[in-house]
């Protein structure tokens, strides 16, 4: 992190504009936002400026700057076009460290400005620090889309009650948790649809009720096959506001990292036939954690309900009464077949898909191999790089010619993701002796033969 994001408190504070043109007028916007008072050097200022100036209690020094001017302010933001003004500005106050901005000169300043997007009392930021500039613009419109005006009416409903919950909810999480259940409930949407007054009772009736929900919770979350980016609003959502997390092996570093800060992670992670904790322990300390008025993050691989044992999991919740919320992932054919350039299905090759599990424990005649047969549908066995040769053999044993077309998709949607392509006749040869990394996803059909086509969709082409 090359700086440190902090917020300057410049109100009624003498704050230095150099400059009275076009770009220290927009500068001098930003201070008098932030109600500081403006003190003015240029030979010639605009109207807005010299508005902002009265209306701020500040003054103008219709001259050129000289290095007494930087006396007795707090900060200073040099805005002129002429660069040795800007660069002697920089040097006087580098020698008091008084800190000090120079437009479009970042190796001038010692602070920098950031992309706001004000929603007072919520203030955000963003910076690139002058690398990426057009990206910061871009997620400070994101800010500004996903954060409606009405935000700020919000934020300032809960400033002037934050007094009122203090008193009426001593104990530090419960507090956390009446205001999540407020921001996230009815109470805001009222105020963010503009009905302040309606959301101003029902807020102060439950802060007096005491009205809190103190039961715990199980979210059962997919995460989508390991690109973070494949997470969905939800599964942020509730994975931020979890205060226990459970995670599997199969779920990307990057994307726990994005669960709460603060929440406990209790890795569970299963590999094949080696289980960190057994099946029926986990299910019990679902239920156990949740019992202690916990919200519990179950996070999974993919989709919870496809080889995700997600329905065991809330089967023992249930009997509990324990109340969960299922939200959907990515699985990994959707996320490799897309990153792979293969659609699982296809007007002229595939007009079905069947998920498989290739986890055969030596019971291949457990599959219904015969069914596999049919040349218009696509096959896609999770869990089967171990059997991959058994699958193969089976197939063609069953009838599937050997030379039907098949993928071997290693670490989809990741970085590191790898393609093999070949037949069920050859494929087990071509990677015997490579190192495949785990988890990979085995496609066969003839959809596969698309992967060629669509090779611009391959991830290291974008
Ligand atoms: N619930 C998960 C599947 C869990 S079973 C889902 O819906 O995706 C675990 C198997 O999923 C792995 O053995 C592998 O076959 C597959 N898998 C999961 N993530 C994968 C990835 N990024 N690339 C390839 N295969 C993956």
């Amino acid at each position: 992190m090359d700086f440190l994001p902090l917020f300057f408190d410049l109100k009624h504070k003498p704050c230095l504009l150099v400059g009275g043109g076009t770009i220290a007028t927009r500068k001098a916007r930003l201070l008098h936002k932030a109600q500081a008072k403006l003190i003015v050097v240029a030979p010639e200022v605009s109207a807005e400026l010299q508005e902002m100036i009265a209306a701020s209690g500040g003054e103008i020094h219709y001259e050129k700057y000289q290095t007494h001017h930087i006396d007795n302010v707090i900060l200073v933001i040099s805005a002129t076009e002429i660069e040795y003004v800007n660069a002697q500005v920089a040097k006087d106050c580098h020698a008091i460290r008084l800190p000090v901005n120079v437009v479009d000169n970042l190796s001038l300043c010692s602070v920098i400005m950031p992309a706001i997007v004000d929603r007072s009392p919520l203030i955000m930021a963003v910076t690139s620090g002058g690398e990426a500039p057009v990206m910061a613009r871009r997620v400070r419109n994101v800010m500004e889309s996903s954060f409606p005006a009405n935000y700020g009416k919000l934020a300032q409903l809960a400033s002037r009650f934050r007094q009122a919950v203090k008193d009426a909810f001593t104990d530090g999480e419960l507090r956390r948790r009446f205001w999540e259940s407020v921001l996230n409930g009815p109470i805001a949407e009222k105020a963010l649809a503009g009905n302040f007054d309606l959301a101003e009772k029902l807020l102060s009736d439950r802060i007096a009720a005491q009205e809190i929900d103190r039961g715990g919770e199980v979210y059962l979350v997919g995460a989508g096959p390991g690109d973070p980016d494949l997470l969905t609003f939800k599964a942020l959502r509730l994975m931020q506001q979890a205060e226990v997390v459970l995670y599997d092996r199969l779920v990307s570093p990057e994307i726990v990292d994005m669960t709460r800060r603060d929440a406990e992670r209790i890795y569970v992670g299963k590999r094949r036939a080696n289980h960190a904790v057994e099946q029926q322990d986990i299910n019990q300390m679902l239920v156990d954690i949740a019992k202690q008025g916990k919200r519990v993050l179950r996070l999974k691989g993919g989709d919870p309900f496809i080889f995700g044992r997600g329905g065991e999991e809330i089967e023992l919740l249930a009997e509990h009464n324990i109340r969960f919320q299922v939200v959907p992932g990515i699985t990994a054919a959707s996320g490799c077949s897309s990153y792979a350039g293969i659609p699982l299905t296809h007007r002229d090759y595939s007009q079905s898909v069947r998920f498989i599990t290739g986890h055969l424990k030596n019971e291949a005649q457990t599959l219904p191999w015969a069914e596999f047969k049919d040349n218009q549908q696509t096959l896609v066995f999770y869990m089967g790089l171990h059997s991959l040769p058994t699958i193969c053999e089976q197939l063609i044993k069953h009838g599937k010619p050997h030379d039907t077309p098949a993928a071997l998709v290693e670490r989809g949607t990741l970085p590191t993701q790898k393609v093999h392509v070949s037949t069920i006749g050859e494929l087990p040869e071509l990677i015997k002796n490579k190192k495949i990394k785990a988890p990979t996803l085995f496609i066969v059909g003839s959809v596969v033969t698309l992967h060629d086509k669509l090779h611009w969709f391959k991830p290291e082409s974008l």
